[in-house]
């Protein structure tokens, strides 16, 4: 771990870039956005074994392991029909330490290496020969109390995390950590994708749940709207300040009551047609906006993902196995429905985020540098990388500004890693503000003040954290 890993090789900038980053290198982490479980945090859980630490959760690092050939079974991934899989934690880590070549050059190579060596005091790199010394150092490591996950959460300077949840969720974990008197921040992020998007597996089941939960009547396209935002506000009485929406695009739609409520009938009979489908998908954002003029929620549209491309690791094993390939992605005709509406609004805020790195200078930047609704989120995902970072500030700085971004967030459900990526987001910000000194484009004092902005201040401003 080299002190100044990430920092620009010429020595004027790497100068700036050290004094930027020791302005802000300690500062608490604010991740207002990411999908830790949050029973970890109300059982105060103690993590088992490096592969369940480290793999297993993580589709980052099983993904690159099945590009080369490394079946998931044997990494002990669970099977969806409860087939056998490899339960020996050991023999999975060899698996790993056998492969770990795989990963150089990639961030997840040193988010690994960051926990490694902070965590667990270990600065070797892993290879077969120390793969059962690294387990068993770990290993123990992981039995002692300040290894259970409350004292981690203060030993990373946590200030506040946000959790992901679908309004069905009886939000169980949030109130016992609340009752605990632990207090550590962990608020809902409420994620209503199984109730707004017609081709989530079991929509209309989910929407007669819905009924059920709120009492409302969700037949109709008024009691379903009513039982959506009931549902928003219990999750801002147990601390949310966001929502969520993972659709495949970034369509939105602004139509009349009687068109409304037409597509939602055929919804629930389940023969919405692909573009109805769409159209039902984009209203449903602008919905989400306008119940925000009332509850103040925050919106994140995250957009443009093929979701399970291969269909038959799916069949097998189910969402979330690195299959989910980015799309190339619409704003500027996408939004213009949801923007009409909504887009002068300057006390809302709806964050926008993409896989689709073109969008960010001949879309995003100029659409946050215009509507007082729009900020953009940070580079996600396959972009959440020292290169992705730096290509996400060239492109959209000269046109939105700092101030039309919203600082970094993690959105990781790979909870050693948190500190590592926050770290990296730091060493970045503090690398393209150097050069922006070096080069007389910003004062000093202004660019220290735009690193702690980033980190800090404008995550807690957008978020309303
Ligand atoms: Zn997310």
């Amino acid at each position: 771990m080299h002190e100044d890993r990430f920092f620009p090789s010429d020595p004027v900038q790497r100068q700036i870039a050290r004094r930027l980053y020791g302005e802000i290198k300690d500062l608490p982490i604010v991740s207002p956005h990411g999908h830790t479980d949050p029973r970890w945090y109300a059982d105060n859980i103690a993590f088992t074994d490096p592969a369940e630490l480290f793999l297993i959760p993580d589709h980052y690092l099983f993904r690159m392991l099945y590009s080369q050939g490394v079946l998931l079974e044997n990494l002990g991934i669970p099977r969806i029909d409860g087939g056998s899989v490899e339960g020996d934690s050991r023999k999975i880590w060899r698996l790993f330490a056998e492969h770990y070549h795989f990963f150089r050059g990639t961030p997840s190579r040193m988010w690994f290496e960051h926990a490694l060596y902070f965590l667990f005091g270990l600065d070797r790199r892993l290879d077969p020969a120390n793969a059962d010394e690294l387990y068993d150092r770990i290993m123990e490591t992981l039995a002692r109390p300040e290894f259970r996950v409350r004292a981690l959460f203060e030993r990373f300077n946590i200030e506040v995390i946000a959790t992901t949840g679908s309004p069905l969720d009886p939000l169980e974990h949030h109130r016992a950590i609340a009752a605990s008197g632990w207090r550590g921040r962990v608020i809902p992020a409420f994620r209503p994708d199984l109730l707004t998007d017609p081709d989530f597996a079991g929509f209309q089941g989910n929407v007669v749940r819905l009924g059920e939960i709120t009492g409302e009547n969700t037949a109709s396209w008024e009691g379903y709207l009513r039982a959506l935002a009931a549902r928003r506000r219990f999750f801002k009485e147990r601390g949310g300040t966001s929502t969520d929406h993972g659709h495949p695009s970034a369509v939105t739609a602004d139509l009349d009551s009687s068109a409304c409520r037409a597509l939602f009938d055929k919804a629930l009979q389940g023969v919405l047609s692909r573009d109805e489908t769409e159209l039902f998908r984009g209203q449903m954002l602008t919905e989400m906006v306008r119940m925000s003029l009332e509850d103040g929620l925050v919106i994140q549209i995250h957009p443009g993902a093929y979701r399970s491309h291969n269909a038959s690791l799916f069949r097998k094993f189910g969402h979330d196995k690195g299959a989910d390939i980015p799309t190339r992605t619409d704003y500027v005709r996408a939004l213009k429905p949801l923007l009409d509406r909504f887009g002068n609004e300057s006390c809302l805020t709806v964050i926008l985020f993409t896989l689709d790195e073109t969008s960010y200078s001949r879309e995003l930047a100029p659409l946050a540098g215009h509507y007082p609704i729009l900020r953009l989120g940070p580079p996600w995902w396959f972009f959440d990388s020292p290169e992705g970072m730096m290509r996400y500030k060239r492109l959209v700085v000269e046109t939105a500004g700092f101030y039309n971004t919203v600082g970094f967030n993690d959105d990781t459900r790979a909870f050693l890693s948190i500190p590592a990526r926050h770290d990296m987001a730091r060493r970045i910000d503090s690398a393209f503000l150097a050069e922006l000194v070096s080069r007389h484009q910003l004062d000093e004092d202004e660019a220290a003040e735009v690193a702690v902005d980033l980190t800090y201040r404008l995550v807690k401003q957008a978020y309303k954290l």
